[in-house]
């Protein structure tokens, strides 16, 4: 039987030295293009918090937007976009983070979550951990509590977990 890793791992497209000399870009957009393997995706990234009492799924901009809706509404849960600066209209907590080279920052609506809120954070790929931790503080500094970060990707070669230090992490296919 092919496990679902497998099957995302054959559908994924590396793309190497994109977008920077050295980089192999894992492509999730074959993923999008094939219906039942994307549902089997998001039945994936929903069953290890079936009984986590998630009451949000906050995606990160803006691939984790692509698996994060269909992730909440498989849950039957709201979802958060976390994005990038200016792009959200209403009041915004800001949570600068660090990159390799360079620093960003991620937005969420101040009001988006309430004090009893329990997220799951998702992304597509896991790489360095800083992107999901920023996401992770974020939650936090609007007032919710972080049940879990998934991802379909990770990059364990990269050490992503070690950013994200007694937070629950699931990942589909590991690299
Ligand atoms: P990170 O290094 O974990 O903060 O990753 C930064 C962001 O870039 C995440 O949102 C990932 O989706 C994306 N990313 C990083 N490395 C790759 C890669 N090799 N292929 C595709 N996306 C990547």
């Amino acid at each position: 039987m092919t496990t679902i890793a497998e099957r995302v791992r054959r559908a994924i497209r590396d793309v190497p030295d994109f977008p920077a000399t050295g980089i192999v870009f894992r492509d999730i957009t074959p993923v999008l293009a094939d219906p039942a393997l994307m549902r089997d995706v998001i039945d994936a990234m929903a069953e290890p918090v079936a009984d986590a009492r998630i009451t949000h799924v906050v995606g990160i901009e803006s691939r984790g937007f692509l698996f994060g809706v269909p992730i909440a509404l498989r849950l039957g849960v709201a979802f958060v976009p976390a994005r990038k600066p200016g792009k959200l209209p209403w009041t915004t907590v800001s949570e600068p983070y660090t990159l390799e080279y360079r620093t960003d920052v991620l937005e969420m609506h101040a009001d988006a979550l309430t004090g009893d809120a329990r997220v799951l954070v998702v992304d597509d790929v896991l790489a360095t951990g800083g992107t999901a931790s920023a996401a992770c503080r974020l939650v936090e500094r609007v007032g919710g509590t972080v049940a879990a970060v998934g991802v379909v990707v990770e990059l364990s070669f990269l050490r992503g977990r070690a950013q994200l230090p007694g937070r629950i992490v699931f990942s589909i296919a590991r690299y």
